[in-house]
């Protein structure tokens, strides 16, 4: 549907435009964990949340894994992109100089436990689920809807363990604190009722 498509790539624009103001050097870089396997990682997710659907987008190539659409589909994608925009801009405001896009902890790193990180660890990966999700429901392809998703996950599940040691490195007790009260995307609260 032309919508869906549309309304997909008005969402990696406005993604952009939110990560932007964000983009330009901070302060100096502490530790740097860019490895061969992140590097790998953001290409993965490059292609499956974004060549790889502009391919479908834009060209026939993909078409012999389309489906039928459903409008079902598309109002859902709707929600799920205003919730996931909205929360990956929080997540920027609220990490504001400590953001990179790499695992780093800058000169000046403080920990930040307020805003959207209050309940939970990850929203700025929440919100990247979030839109791998839309990217399901707008693009009614198998290959370029569930591309992202698939990159993602791969990502998610092999940087997060990552991350939390590197903050407990630097944060040591207030991080394990902090994990104790949170969960990675949903709140611990939600998990232990
Ligand atoms: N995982 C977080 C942040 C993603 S950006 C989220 O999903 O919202 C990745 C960088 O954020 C990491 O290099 C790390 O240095 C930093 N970071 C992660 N959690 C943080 C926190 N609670 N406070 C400050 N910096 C944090």
């Amino acid at each position: 549907m032309v919508w869906g498509k549309a309304l997909f790539i008005a969402a990696l624009i406005l993604m952009m435009i939110i990560r932007f103001p964000y983009l330009k050097k901070g302060n100096s870089v502490k530790h740097n964990q860019q490895d061969r396997q992140e590097q790998f990682l953001l290409l993965l997710v490059s292609i499956g949340g974004t060549l790889i659907p502009l391919i479908y987008i834009f060209t026939n190539w993909l078409a012999f894994t389309n489906y039928s659409p459903s409008l079902l589909a598309f109002g859902l994608g709707i929600f799920v992109v205003v919730v996931a925009l909205w929360l990956f801009w929080r997540s920027h405001a609220d990490l504001g100089r400590n953001w990179s896009v790499s695992l780093e902890i800058r000169d000046d790193h403080t920990l930040i436990t307020q805003g959207v990180y209050r309940h939970i660890r990850h929203p700025m990966y929440a919100a990247l689920w979030l839109i791998m999700i839309a990217q399901t429901l707008l693009l009614s392809n198998w290959i370029a809807g569930f591309s992202g998703i698939v990159a993602f996950g791969i990502m998610y599940f092999l940087r997060v363990p990552k991350e939390e040691n590197m903050m407990i490195e630097e944060f040591g007790e207030q991080y394990q604190r902090y994990m104790s009260k949170t969960g990675r995307i949903i709140p611990k609260a939600v998990l232990t009722q």
